[in-house]
């Protein structure tokens, strides 16, 4: 499952290549992936619009699209009939480059032209804005790609692009089909601090629309974030892991209309802290584990604590703060939710600077792949030895999972159940190459 750190990475090339791109229609292949919306209607909602910003919030990526208004959609459908007869997002840019009363829309004009007096919608038309709230679950891929390219089974959402340099669509793929696509009528991202929002206050409307992109012979560019490991599903039902970002058998999602006073999902309204922003603190973390006998690993992994940890960072920031997996979450020490919270900072950066985790059989379209899996301490390592001490790793079954963690670095909290042993201090902490 992707965590912070990959879907991060996702942002920053969506951002890369897709700012200032335009969806020239929407189509959506199984219906049951898109919240708030019909497939007619998402189509709809977000035809002509323009992606303005990608952001992420926890595990959510979240688009900004700014749309033109409904008047101008519809001309720009009648325009796409009478011109082509067909879909695709030539079609619909013919149809948006050539329709004066679409090129009104404001917002919709390419390369920023003005919009034209005589049009007949008039200029009083504004564009609305709407977001998008993308959470890929256990196995959700975005991928760009060019039309001819065959769609990969499984996939579920179809962005037909335009002004998107090489590329032509972006795909939503998953087999699992747990992920999914929130249609949201007002901003998730408000004032709330620690929000990763991307340079949002460059908006760029200008010329430079067409995104820096790639080399298009590369063929697909596929995003996905290989946060798990495809060999080792993780048997543990959604319901039974505490976090309120899984499905559960029938997950609680929001239905209404995007006119709804408060359309954002649940699971994105109750998120804690950016791990990375300054709200997460040794102080904020002691308040929100204050009274909890639940093990700091279960813990770590509530969404509602902080923000974007999953299975492999958390056994990573465990393992870097010298912390026993099951250690009572209320009961650790101010110092040792200090090391927690640096650890955590920690692991997160250096995974985010080296792309994400990528197991073995991962590849994106341009062969890159997250590089920070050599560099993993314990997650996925059991029996192997620990790179502080060679104590061989352990693996530990915790609320629902594993946990992975070193017998030796990490030994489990005293019977009073307070701070960690003397047994904590690493014969060779502060060597090797996981000193920081
Ligand atoms: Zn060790």
């Amino acid at each position: 499952m992707p965590e912070l750190p990959e879907v991060e990475t996702i942002r920053r090339d969506l951002e890369r290549h897709l700012r200032g791109a335009r969806v020239a229609g929407v189509r959506v292949l199984r219906p049951e992936v898109v919240v708030g919306a019909s497939p007619a209607e998402f189509d709809r909602l977000l035809r002509g619009g323009r992606f303005l910003r990608f952001a992420r919030r926890g595990k959510y990526l979240l688009f900004e699209v700014e749309v033109p208004d409904e008047a101008a959609a519809a001309a720009l459908r009648r325009g796409r009939g009478a011109r082509q007869g067909r879909a695709g997002s030539g079609a619909a840019d013919a149809a948006l480059h050539g329709t004066p009363s679409v090129a009104s829309a404001k917002g919709c004009v390419p390369g920023g032209r003005e919009p034209a007096a005589s049009a007949p919608l008039g200029a009083a038309r504004r564009p609305r804005r709407r977001w998008l709230a993308i959470h890929l679950r256990m196995t959700g891929r975005l991928t760009l790609a060019r039309r001819h390219e065959p769609l990969p089974p499984h996939t579920h959402v179809v962005w037909e692009l335009a002004d998107a340099g090489p590329w032509e669509e972006l795909r939503l793929s998953d087999p699992r089909r747990f992920g999914r696509v929130y249609l949201l009528g007002r901003s998730p991202l408000g004032r709330g601090p620690g929000l990763r929002a991307g340079d949002g206050a460059r908006r760029q409307r200008d010329a430079g629309m067409p995104p820096t992109a790639r080399s298009a012979g590369a063929g697909a560019r596929s995003l996905q974030a290989a946060g798990g490991d495809p060999g080792r599903p993780d048997p543990t039902p959604p319901e039974r892991r505490g976090d309120p970002d899984q499905p559960g058998p029938r997950p609680p999602e929001w239905r209404g209309d995007p006119g709804r006073p408060d359309p954002i999902p649940p699971g994105l309204r109750s998120l804690g802290p950016e791990p990375l922003g300054r709200r997460f603190t040794a102080s904020e973390l002691a308040r929100r584990l204050a009274g909890r006998r639940a093990p700091i690993k279960a813990v770590l992994l509530d969404q509602r604590v902080v923000a974007g940890l999953g299975n492999i960072y958390a056994d990573e920031a465990l393992f870097r703060a010298r912390l026993h997996p099951a250690h009572p979450a209320g009961s650790l020490s101010p110092t040792a939710l200090r090391r927690l919270v640096r650890a955590v900072r920690r692991v997160l950066r250096e995974a985010l600077a080296a792309g994400g985790t990528t197991f073995s059989d991962y590849r994106d379209g341009l062969g890159r792949r997250g590089r920070f899996a050599q560099r993993l301490a314990v997650y996925g390592r059991a029996g192997e030895p620990c790179p502080r001490c060679g104590t061989p790793i352990a693996a530990l079954p915790l609320a629902g999972r594993t946990a992975h963690f070193c017998p030796r670095c990490q030994p489990p909290p005293d019977a009073a159940g307070g701070e960690v042993g003397r047994g904590a201090a690493c014969p060779r902490r502060g060597a090797g190459p996981l000193a920081r």
